[in-house]
């Protein structure tokens, strides 16, 4: 169909073919209605319009025969009289000449005669006639007899013939006309309806919200007023416009709820990731390494092999961070991620539970032998030393290793235990991988024993203090006692400080039990000492968590002021490793000991950290040298250094005091090098107090 371009309106030519397309359905129903209609009434018009004419031509007959009654029968009668039959016969056949006559018959009446006259003229015929019997009176005299009668007939044929002729003309006429009012009212009806219906339809079929169009505008002529197309027009418009704003509003809300959701998405897969991953290394963190876990134990348990888990900690980072900043600790937990990737193959996990505690789950391994080698490399990955900031710096590592079924089969287990196992390298010396043992469990049975037991031992009254003398070797008295805590157990059993110390450490029970320890000391000492025999020094051992603390000070002030002790009467041991730990507040507490006159010592010298810059820093009135060190005095090296540590710390006005003596000769290589106190089984073991006094007055009779 030719249409136009923009509207898609059929032109104006081409609305005939309208009639053969399925669109054109109104067109054709409409085209047979009014022709069905049409039919009917011409029929029934036609069939009122013969009947008309039917009637005046047979009344015309009629009056016909009416006429040869009135103009013929009175000469007929006369002829007949005088039985002319050549005259009748005459007579007869000019009647028969009228329109419409078929046939003539006239017959004597009254004759005596046995052959009574009949003359007849035409052909008789059987149907479609009209008949009319006419007497025929002799005219004359006063009787007016009846001498004979005519049989006039009439054909109809001639009236049904033009009422065919009319019928033909009637149907041919009226269908002709109905035929093209109907084509042209299809015509109208296509030019003032179909065509814009199907412009409207074209331009529904192609509507698209997503595309704005023009509006929906029909090819129709301009007039004043506005009919329904126009009203149907301007109420798609106005209602596409409404469309069209609800569209734009809806992809307005839409976009905003995509871009929603992308934030969500966005949000979800950071929430996702920082849920497993660990923000600094990208490596999985704990979350994600159980579920690894429990996955390769599911396979090991499915494929009956053999899986491992290791447990890596850096030595020592903390100094890192401490001294060098986080910035330079992250930087240094990012090159070691890197190092330990390298040990790992493809199906290893790498992952990163905090601090600088790492995991590797190692799934499907052949035996302990594989396990031993990665350990091994892990450990040597940690060999060469970090350069940061252009400086060198060394960091080992501490593995703890433990084996899937062997020593667990839950993911939570095999996770402590590796830790535990790591722990235990650790205090092997670091710096190298310890496999998990059930030795460890037990000991880690015990410690949970002990970490249940020791909260409220100081209310139940458990706690009790052993003093060992520290004997002046120059006028061979204890100089001092130093406290050493103990823990008895219900049953009798004592426990010895190596046993809970750390644990009351990580429990932060420490502040509590050192709390108790420097107050019995001190009020102990000073009931005691003062009585018996001159005042000397008690010895208190403090942690690192009781140093750390911004009111251990205040504390150790008020404690002195209770009790009545001479500040310079009490030591505080702290062992070098703590000095390492310089936070703020060791300095501020070290300081206002200081100020107070409270004596301090480095306890267990030449076991920490090798630094010795703290020596500057703080004034320690006295040296401790470890234990190990006085036990190898009998080899050159180790008297060498003995010697050298005694010289270091006289000339840095500091008394030294030799631990764990237990030996004559230890005490005599001593005496030759100037050591200014000794402590140790040689002299006596940590006792109570009043066991301690029995001997006082021995010692204090030089019999040490
Ligand atoms: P430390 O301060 O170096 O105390 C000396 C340790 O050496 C004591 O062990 C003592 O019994 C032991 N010892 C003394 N002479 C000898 C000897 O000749 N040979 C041997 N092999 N050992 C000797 P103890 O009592 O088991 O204490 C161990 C550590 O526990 C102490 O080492 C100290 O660091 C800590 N400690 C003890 N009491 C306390 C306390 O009240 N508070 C804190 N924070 N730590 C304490
Ligand atoms: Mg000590
Ligand atoms: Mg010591």
């Amino acid at each position: 169909m030719a249409a136009d371009g923009k509207t898609g309106q059929p032109s104006a030519s081409g609305w005939l073919p309208v009639l053969a397309e399925r669109r054109s359905g109104i067109g054709l129903r409409l085209l047979f209605f009014i022709l069905l209609f049409s039919s009917a009434v011409t029929l029934l018009s036609t069939a009122l319009q013969l009947y008309v004419n039917y009637r005046r031509d047979v009344g015309s007959i009629e009056r016909r025969l009416d006429e040869i009654e009135k103009s013929y029968a009175s000469s007929l009668a006369a002829s007949l009289w005088n039985l002319d039959v050549p005259q009748l016969k005459v007579q007869l056949e000019g009647i028969l000449r009228l329109p419409d006559m078929q046939a003539l018959e006239l017959r004597e009446l009254n004759s005596e005669s046995a052959n009574p006259l009949t003359v007849a003229v035409g052909r008789h015929a059987a149907s479609k006639t009209v008949a009319r019997d006419i007497p025929i009176v002799l005219a004359g005299g006063g009787k007016r007899p009846v001498i004979g009668m005519l049989h006039a007939e009439a054909t109809l044929a001639g009236v049904y013939e033009r009422l065919g002729d009319t019928a033909l003309l009637i149907l041919l006429s009226q269908g002709v006309k109905t035929f093209l009012v109907s084509l042209f009212i299809l015509y109208i009806f296509h030019r003032l309806v179909t065509r814009h219906l199907e412009a409207i339809s074209d331009y529904l079929k192609r509507y698209d919200l997503r595309q704005p169009s023009p509006p929906l505008a029909l090819r129709r002529t301009q007039r004043a007023g506005k009919d329904e197309f126009d009203d149907v027009v301007s109420s798609f418009n106005h209602m596409s416009m409404g469309l069209q704003l609800a569209y734009d509003e809806l992809r307005e809300v839409n976009a905003e709820l995509e871009r929603d959701i992308e934030v969500r998405r966005n949000y979800e897969a950071r929430l996702l990731r920082q849920a497993h991953y660990d923000d600094l290394t990208g490596l999985p963190n704990r979350l994600l390494l159980l579920d690894r876990l429990n996955r390769a134990i599911t396979e090991a348990t499915r494929e009956n092999s053999v899986a491992a888990l290791l447990c890596i900690d850096l030595d020592h980072f903390k100094n890192v961070n401490d001294t060098l900043g986080y910035r330079a600790g992250d930087a240094l937990l990012i090159m070691a991620t890197e190092r330990l990737r390298a040990c790992l193959r493809e199906c290893d996990t790498l992952a990163r539970i905090g601090g600088d505690e790492f995991f590797i789950l190692l799934p499907g391994i052949e035996d302990d032998c594989g396990v031993q080698a990665i350990a091994a490399r892990v450990v040597d990955a940690f060999a060469q030393p970090y350069v940061i900031d252009g400086h060198e710096h060394f960091v080992t590592a501490s593995v703890g290793v433990t084996m899937f079924p062997t020593d667990g089969v839950e993911g939570q287990s095999l996770l402590s235990n590796a830790d535990l196992a790591m722990y235990k390298a650790k205090e092997l010396g670091r710096n190298r991988y310890h496999f998990f043992t059930q030795e460890i469990n037990r000991r880690m049975q015990e410690r949970l024993v002990i970490e249940r037991r020791l909260r409220g031992a100081v209310a139940r009254r458990e706690l009790l203090l052993h003093y060992q003398p520290i004997v002046d070797l120059r006028t061979n008295v204890p100089g001092a006692f130093e406290a050493l805590i103990r823990w008895r157990q219900a049953d009798g059993t004592i426990y010895y400080p190596g046993q809970f110390i750390s644990v009351a450490e990580d429990m932060g029970l420490i502040g509590g039990i050192g709390d108790w320890v420097a107050a019995t000391a001190c009020a102990e000492m000073r009931r005691h000492l003062c009585e018996c025999l001159p005042l000397r020094r008690v010895a208190v051992n403090v942690s690192p968590p009781q140093l750390r603390s911004d009111r251990f000070g205040r504390h150790i002030e008020r404690l002195l002021a209770e009790s009545g002790l001479p500040p310079e009467c009490l030591e505080l041991e702290i062992t070098e490793g703590m000095l390492m730990d310089d936070t703020p507040e060791t300095g501020i507490n070290l300081k206002l000991l200081c100020d107070l006159g409270v004596r301090l010592s480095i306890d267990d010298f030449g076991t920490g950290y090798s630094s010795l810059s703290y020596l500057q820093r703080y004034p320690f009135d006295t040296l401790k040298i470890d234990r190990s060190f006085i036990a190898g005095v009998d080899k050159p090296n180790t008297a060498r250094l003995v010697e050298t540590i005694i010289t270091m710390a006289h000339g840095l006005g500091m008394e030294v005091i030799a631990e764990g003596v237990e030996t004559a000769e230890q005490l005599a290589f001593l005496r030759q090098h100037a050591c200014d106190f000794a402590q140790g089984y040689y002299f006596s073991r940590p006792l109570p107090f009043s066991e301690l006094e029995k001997n006082l007055a021995a010692w204090e009779h030089g019999k040490i």
